[in-house]
């Protein structure tokens, strides 16, 4: 069996005594029609199955990882009351555990006193963070890498904030020679640090960005959606750990639990480490129903009805796996981590392979080796495509050149980008599946010798 169903039964049970709180109302029984639903449901099942299998370990692609049992039926069990976190009238019990919830992530980060919330996903919370920065800093630039999560210059354009992109340096993280050189140009607002980039999992250099910041002055925004977590973990190399121990110095963090954080999507965070940004949200709508004194969550962030659900969903994972270091949920994320690095060990002992750089986080990239950079992106292609009919669900990613060339001596580049294989190893489990995965991908390389050869001969008749 590839689905959990065995924790199914426990909703039924939590149901039955949630209804029983509703004991003293007047008799009312909503009425269903079983038998059309039941026939909807077979369609829609039969639709669910055109999926990649996210929950095993063979998938092992883009950036999903499973929700924690305890989430679903959390979310699930808060569904038959679909609170709406946007004010206290509409979801009383979900917004406090909210507040809680957000209260320990904010603390992951050594934070007593923040403002925050859930919203969305990365993208809202990054908006929420660059609107916050654009009030503070009108009129003033903001500038991430180029390999910063691609939503950044959208935010901007949405906001109608001028944004530059500063190239990377040969491991995908912020160069800061280039980065110092825009500081000097003067009018940079905010520089967002991404600690965890999506398409190689790089951490930028945050403590040398906050020693830039004393002399520059600019807000600092960490973009930590698919890394946040990992600033529990205890296996990461010095360079990146150091820039994980710096975020308790930064402006503002956005984070992810629908990403590493073990929840159902719609489930983003973004917190400020200062609490007086909260009367940059100041509104004054007749139509909320804010009716007591205490904060109502619709006050301090840009969206108005959000899910209850996503924060009791949160707020259950972490009662059974707090965040602390050497915690269960940190051994977990170690382990994707450790999946990783030996992922990039066999990889790199074996020459039909090419690497980048080692996984800083729990991403790893690498292709099939050829003489011309565009006879690795076809081959990687191919071995994406036969990887999946032997249930190996892998991801492509295109590298600029110049990211791959320092790594890849003796590889002509004939095309300004290199589609490369991508995995985020990012279930536990897949440490100790990489054996299996590790052998599919040997199988393909010895039967591809041969379409190696046809596409180095076809690219000598170009
Ligand atoms: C995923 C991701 C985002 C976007 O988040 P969504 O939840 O997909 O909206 C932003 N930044 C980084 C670094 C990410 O990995």
């Amino acid at each position: 069996m590839t689905l959990e169903l065995e924790s199914f039964e426990l909703l039924y049970e939590s149901l039955k005594h949630l209804d029983a709180g509703f004991r003293n109302l007047p008799e009312f029984t909503p009425k269903v029609d079983l038998e059309r639903m039941q026939r909807v449901l077979e369609e829609v099942t039969e639709r669910m199955q055109d999926n990649y299998p996210y929950p095993h370990p063979l998938y092992a692609g883009q950036m999903l990882k499973p929700p924690h049992p305890v989430a679903r039926l959390a979310y699930a069990l808060a569904m038959w009351i679909n609170p709406n976190n946007h004010a206290l009238d509409g979801g009383r019990a979900s917004s406090v555990m909210e507040k809680e919830a957000v209260a320990e992530i904010a603390h992951m980060y050594g934070w007593e006193d923040h403002l925050g919330h859930l919203c969305g996903g990365g993208t809202m919370a990054n908006m929420e963070a660059l609107w916050v920065a654009g009030r503070l800093r009108p009129g003033r630039k903001i500038v991430a890498s180029s390999q910063a999560h691609y939503t950044h210059r959208r935010i901007s354009e949405v906001l109608q904030l001028d944004f530059a992109s500063v190239p990377v340096d040969t491991r995908a993280r912020i160069d800061l020679n280039a980065l110092e050189k825009i500081l000097r140009q003067g009018n940079v607002g905010t520089v967002v640090a991404t600690l965890g980039t999506t398409g190689c999992g790089s951490v930028d250099p945050l403590h040398e960005i906050l020693d830039l910041q004393q002399h520059y002055g600019f807000r600092v925004h960490v973009d930590a959606a698919y890394g946040g977590y990992f600033a529990l973990v205890d296996n990461l190399d010095s360079d990146a750990q150091a820039s994980f121990d710096h975020l308790n110095q930064v402006d503002s963090i956005v984070v992810d639990p629908h990403k590493h954080g073990l929840q159902p999507y719609g489930c983003g965070c973004v917190l400020f480490r200062d609490p007086a940004v909260g009367t940059i949200y100041k509104h004054d709508s007749p139509y909320t129903y804010f009716s007591s004194n205490e904060l109502h969550l619709g006050e301090i962030s840009l969206e108005c009805s959000r899910p209850g659900a996503s924060a009791v969903g949160l707020w259950a994972t972490l009662r059974l796996l707090p965040l602390v270091k050497s915690g269960e949920f940190a051994e977990g994320l170690a382990r994707c981590r450790n999946a990783a690095c030996s992922l990039f060990q066999y990889l790199k002992g074996d020459s039909r392979f090419l690497t980048v750089f080692p996984p800083e986080l729990d991403i790893i990239v690498w292709a099939p080796r050829a003489a011309k950079s565009s006879t690795i992106s076809k081959l990687s292609r191919a071995y994406f495509e036969q990887a999946a009919e032997a249930h190996l669900h892998l991801a492509l990613v295109d590298l600029p050149a110049e990211l791959a060339r320092p790594h890849w001596a003796g590889v002509g580049f004939d095309e300004p980008a290199v589609t490369c294989l991508r995995s985020c190893l990012m279930k536990p489990e897949h440490f100790e599946w990489i054996d299996r995965i590790w052998s599919i991908l040997k199988r393909i390389a010895d039967s591809n010798r041969k379409t190696k050869r046809n596409y180095e001969k076809s690219n000598l008749g170009n």
